[in-house]
């Protein structure tokens, strides 16, 4: 008698978990609806007065056996997961996003093709120190055949009393040395009144870790017709990067390379903590290319090869790492640099994997 009676109310309790379901999914779609028309009146999605009327007088109509707090909760969840509705339903607008190119962004610099499923390398100093000092690194890179060519002018430092780059002077320099050799140069620009100027000196735009919410400085680059490498801020989360390559994509330039150059953590071991699994996620999230800091994100010269490999492994579409003629006297990180001989090995290793 007891094991029938059990059963029938275990079946009135499938029942209304079925109801429920109907019901859940029902109210899902009618949120969605609510979504697209405050979209189209430009209304914030989240609206808290809402919520606390609705939780009001669910809590007045409430007769037990659940206790309010219980109730409050389980809405909550509810109404949290139909915002959630609704914001995949803008992600799947977002121009950078996958869903919305299923193909690779191919970006090509002087014949390099940036996300063509080949490793591409940005080699060169932290700064741009002199012209020998550029000079000897842009030929070591020449002579590995390789295009791109990396060299700070605008050097945005934490201290106001470290070398601030040498500037129109760093640019000037770049430009020369790579037209010598048929480079292609990367270089940050930190301020947007520079970036129509910066057009005659670089190939491609780097806009650094500190500057990536910097949201004038994205417009103005997504206004060009120029690659732009965009670097992820120092405690950027993946969403929040791919949100500054939106504000880039959002004004008409598509050709973006991000770059993951390691997040500031508790973990003192490295300067910066390599997230290795952001290359997976952005590639599977958006369709731009992926490169990998090893030099900033690790701030270790012992470790620069195995990062490139590890993140080579993962998927990433290139390496970033810095070399210099003679790193001890370098006029920013110098801890970290490769020294002209450290870079021949590096290079070899990892073109041999
Ligand atoms: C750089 O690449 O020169 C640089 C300053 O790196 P980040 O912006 O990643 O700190
Ligand atoms: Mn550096």
């Amino acid at each position: 008698m007891t094991k029938e009676r059990m059963e029938q109310l275990r079946e009135q309790i499938d029942e209304i978990n079925f109801k429920i379901l109907e019901l859940m999914n029902e109210r899902g779609y009618l949120a969605k609806e609510i979504g697209e028309l405050k979209k189209s009146q430009g209304m914030n999605r989240y609206d808290p007065v809402r919520e606390r009327k609705m939780l009001d007088r669910l809590i007045q109509h409430n007769d037990g056996p659940f206790d309010d707090a219980t109730i409050e909760h389980i809405f909550k969840e509810i109404f949290k997961a139909s915002l959630e509705l609704q914001e995949i339903e803008q992600q799947k607008t977002l121009l950078v996003s996958r869903k919305n190119k299923k193909e690779n962004t191919v970006i090509n610099i002087k014949g390099e093709n940036i996300g063509d499923e080949n490793p591409h390398f940005i080699f060169g100093p932290c700064s741009v120190e002199s012209y020998e000092q550029t000079r000897a690194v842009a030929k070591s890179v020449k002579e590995k055949g390789l295009k791109l060519f990396r060299g700070g002018a605008f050097k945005p430092r934490t201290s106001p009393y470290d070398f601030q780059g040498l500037g129109w002077d760093g640019l000037k320099i770049l430009k020369e040395i790579a037209e010598e050799f048929d480079l292609a140069v990367v270089s940050e620009i930190v301020h947007p009144s520079h970036i129509e100027r910066a057009l005659d000196y670089v190939d491609v735009i780097q806009i650094g870790a500190r500057n990536m919410q910097n949201f004038e400085l994205l417009k103005e680059a997504g206004r060009v017709k120029k690659p732009v490498l965009l670097k992820r801020g120092m405690s950027a989360t993946i969403e929040e990067f791919m949100l500054a390559a939106e504000y880039i994509v959002s004004q008409g330039n598509e050709e973006i390379i991000l770059c993951e150059r390691g997040i500031r953590t508790y973990e003192r071991a490295t300067r910066n903590t390599l997230d290795i699994t952001s290359v997976p996620i952005l590639k599977k999230e958006t369709h731009l290319p992926v490169i990998v800091d090893v030099t900033h994100s690790t701030g270790r010269r012992d470790l620069l090869l195995p990062a490139a490999k590890a993140a080579l492994a993962i998927g990433a579409d290139g390496i970033m790492a810095e070399v210099h003629p003679d790193p001890a006297v370098a006029l920013s990180d110098a801890r970290q640099q490769m020294d002209l001989g450290q870079f021949d090995m590096f290079f070899k290793e990892i073109v041999e994997k």
